[in-house]
């Protein structure tokens, strides 16, 4: 039997801190007990300091717990998942991790940082090599893992089975992206309400850098990204969860929508941990209906809940381009669920 692994929550409060708190209630592996938030919660119990917005109950271990500010001189959590903005998560995390604890983050500070892995475990778990150099580098015990922005993580999934079987060229991606993911108080219901707004902060920028390192290889202890090009232009939509991605590939090879169809139903991800308990069996699920995925409909998919990406309209242009649409729920397969399951790699090959 595998023996619980402590957590220690940062963001407690947050949107994807709320996330992390229903996702884990029930997970095998790890353990939540200690919450963390900013000086305008800490002191009060989790339940009087949080605007809980999951449709289902805070975990009634979890409700009357008190939060406490983030210390890292006083933590001695096996793994310390932080759901950081991410000026805060900058130093706080380096300071967990040379107090020689373990952190997987949520936000974007350490990401691009050469020594420090991007992961999404059945696409790169290869790229946790980075862990003993960046201990060597920075000459700490503790380390940081992160994962990819939200919308990096639904279009990488994909991209990985393309580009394997077609070596992909160049991408066009148009991100339809759901309010959960700006966070908590969130985007003001009149600047969303009955609206597209064509603009995210920094988002074009991390989905076509942050795909780049995730499909790149480890040469000589340096990751090579990825040679392709990609061009994101993101939106934020209205709707609550759900990020969906209209995508337009260029590939080498020339190709049938057939092959690709089936490159991308039989990927099952590299990972050589099957066993891992938010690991969805079925990663990518290709849809044939002309008008999925849908959001509302194909968010939650996966055999573990929100966990798998959902691909459909797949279509042809000419013998070497496809278009196709790909759906993943951005709090879940893209944030929580993400720092979760590299948390369970991560005690899957003993590494906390
Ligand atoms: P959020 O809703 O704004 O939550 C932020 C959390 O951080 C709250 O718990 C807040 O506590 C806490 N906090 C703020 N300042 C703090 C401080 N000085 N010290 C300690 N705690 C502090 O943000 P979010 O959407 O959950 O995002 C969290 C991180 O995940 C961000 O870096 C974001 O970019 C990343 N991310 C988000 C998504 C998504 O879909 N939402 C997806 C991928 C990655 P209080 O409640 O006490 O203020």
């Amino acid at each position: 039997m595998v023996k619980n692994s402590t957590i220690e929550l940062l963001g407690a409060t947050g949107s994807v801190g709320q996330r992390i708190i229903a996702f884990i209630e029930n997970n095998p592996w790890l353990k939540l007990d200690k919450v963390c938030a900013s000086e305008r919660s800490a002191g009060k119990r989790y339940k009087n300091s949080v605007d809980w917005v999951q449709s289902t109950n805070i975990p009634e271990e979890i409700a009357n717990m008190s939060v406490e500010s983030p210390d890292p001189k006083n933590s001695d959590a096996d793994i310390v998942l932080s759901a950081l903005p991410s000026d805060i998560a900058n130093n706080l995390e380096l300071e967990y991790a040379t107090e020689g604890l373990v952190v997987s983050s949520n936000a974007s500070s350490h990401r691009m940082e050469p020594d420090i892995p991007l992961l999404i475990p059945e696409l790169n778990a290869s790229h946790l090599e980075l862990v003993e150099i960046q201990k060597e580098n920075r000459k700490w015990d503790g380390f940081i893992v992160t994962n990819p922005n939200c919308s990096t993580i639904g279009l990488a999934i994909p991209l990985k089975p393309l580009h394997e079987s077609f070596q992909i060229k160049t991408i066009y991606v148009t991100t339809m992206q759901a309010v959960s993911g700006a966070g908590l108080p969130g985007v003001p219901s009149l600047k969303i309400l009955d609206n597209v707004v064509p603009y995210i902060e920094s988002e074009e920028e991390k989905v076509e850098t942050e795909s780049l390192k995730i499909l790149g290889d480890i040469n000589n202890r340096i990751i090579e990204p990825a040679s392709f090009k990609i061009f994101a232009s993101c939106n934020r939509v209205p709707v609550i969860d759900g990020h969906m991605e209209s995508v337009f590939a260029i590939l080498e090879s020339d190709i049938t929508i057939d092959e690709v169809a089936d490159a991308l139903r039989n990927f099952k991800g590299l990972i050589q941990h099957q066993n891992l308990p938010s690991r969805p069996k079925d990663l990518i699920i290709v849809r044939s209906e002309k008008d999925r995925p849908q959001t509302r409909l194909d968010r939650d998919a996966g055999s573990v809940r929100g966990m798998a990406v959902t691909v459909g309209r797949l279509r042809g242009w000419s013998k070497n381009t496809i278009g196709f649409s790909v759906l993943s729920h951005n709090t879940l397969r893209g944030a929580a669920g993400a720092a979760i399951l590299n948390a369970e790699l991560l005690k899957a090959k003993n590494m906390i």
